[in-house]
């Protein structure tokens, strides 16, 4: 028979048989040579997501070790039961070098750890409710290894950057307990004191440390707040060309930028990176809503000028500038756009001086920038609090 031939006889048989050509010799598992391991419940979803690479429960789940699968007990399946065992050995070998990383040295409750696609999340937060939910160590893990890719995603999209523009891999440890974060926070850093509440690492690796402190981060919605607006110092340092801005006379923007992701994810802003005003106030600057304390200001007359503070460290930021700050970041990205506000961070990034980037940029100077900039504060903000 000529070859064509034979294939089209060998088609049509395909066709005309399909249901005996289908039919799967072992029934359980469908020819996978596996099934779903039963043993993680309502998060089982969460786990095979996007967010959640490896998880320190699946790791250690007793019945699957780290696959979230079973070998199928009714039939053979070589290449399925490789890769279960290589699955399995990824899972603990990565466990292993986080207790190593961070269990290790906090020696206490174990931490629950999520590699997520951009984050190394160790969570040694207690039990809460949050909205109508009891969330407990594990399912708290997961939710802010979801708080912080959605972060991530948002910063990308806010600036319209490429994924090559933010290329590190960033570690997140949230203590419940101040003991912890006092031995994790200086070791995981290399930084002190070690009586803060969080420190954070600016490159060239990105780390940020905190414990759940009551008194400054009454609830889980506080703490989150905390952590968006020191990741987002962490991604804004990062942002290719790699560069921490606070300590290098560009205050305003180390500030502005962390602040408005505060407000734009969690509704208020509520940190502030100098660790004296941290400690004194947590009841934060007009109640975190800066938006009618900034109106007010401009209509009295009384706003700080850009000049005055634009060449200030973020730690020499007063609270009307911070809130001044978060406001210019605000006008800027929405009077001009992501993309704008991103060439301009480049610029800045590359040491090109202020009132050059700010000219090229936005066709604006360090003079120049108050008018336009009050104007549309009085066109935007409403006076009442929102
Ligand atoms: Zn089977
Ligand atoms: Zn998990
Ligand atoms: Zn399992
Ligand atoms: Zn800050």
């Amino acid at each position: 028979m000529r070859p064509v031939l034979a294939v089209c006889i060998a088609l049509l048989g395909a066709w005309l048989l399909p249901a005996q050509a289908a039919a799967p010799s072992c029934k359980l598992c469908v020819n996978r040579g596996t099934t779903p391991c039963g043993k993680h419940g309502k998060l089982l979803e969460v786990e095979h997501g996007p967010v959640s690479q490896l998880c320190s429960a699946v790791a250690e789940c007793k019945a699957c070790a780290g696959a979230l699968a079973i070998d199928c007990r009714h039939c053979v399946n070589e290449p399925a039961e490789s890769a279960l065992a290589e699955r399995q050995r990824l899972a603990r070998e990565w466990l292993q070098g986080r207790r190593k990383a961070v269990d290790a040295v906090a020696a206490r409750e174990p931490y629950a750890h999520l590699q997520t696609p951009h984050f190394d999340l160790a969570c040694g937060l207690k039990p809460a409710t949050i909205g109508r939910d009891k969330l407990d160590q594990h399912a708290r893990l997961h939710l802010y290894g979801e708080r912080l890719e959605a972060l991530h995603a948002k910063f990308l999209a806010t600036f319209e950057l490429a994924e090559a523009d933010l290329p590190d891999r960033m570690t997140v440890v949230l203590s419940e307990e101040g003991k912890d974060q006092q031995v994790l926070g200086p070791r995981l850093t290399g930084l002190g004191p070690a009586g803060a509440i969080g420190l954070k690492l600016m490159g060239p690796e990105y780390v940020y440390t905190v414990y759940h402190d009551r008194r400054s981060l009454p609830d889980d919605e506080a703490l989150h707040r905390a952590v968006v607006h020191n990741v987002a110092h962490l991604l804004l340092s990062q942002m290719r060309t790699a560069q921490w801005l606070g300590n290098r006379a560009h205050g305003w923007l180390d500030e502005g930028v962390p602040h408005w992701f505060e407000e734009t994810v969690v509704g208020k802003c509520t940190n502030f990176c100098f660790e004296e005003i941290l400690l004194q106030t947590p009841a934060s600057f007009k109640g975190g809503k800066w938006r009618p304390a900034v109106r007010k200001i401009v209509d009295e007359g009384k706003s700080p000028l850009f000049a005055t503070f634009a060449a200030k460290n973020s730690d020499q930021l007063t609270f009307v500038e911070h809130a001044f700050c978060f406001a210019l970041v605000d006008f800027l990205l929405q009077r001009h756009g992501g993309a704008k506000f991103r060439d301009f961070l480049r610029l800045v990034k590359k040491d090109v001086p202020t009132r050059d980037a700010l000219q090229q940029v936005f066709g604006l100077n360090p003079l120049s920038i108050d008018a336009p900039f009050h104007a549309w504060v009085k066109d935007t903000y409403s006076p009442l609090p929102n």
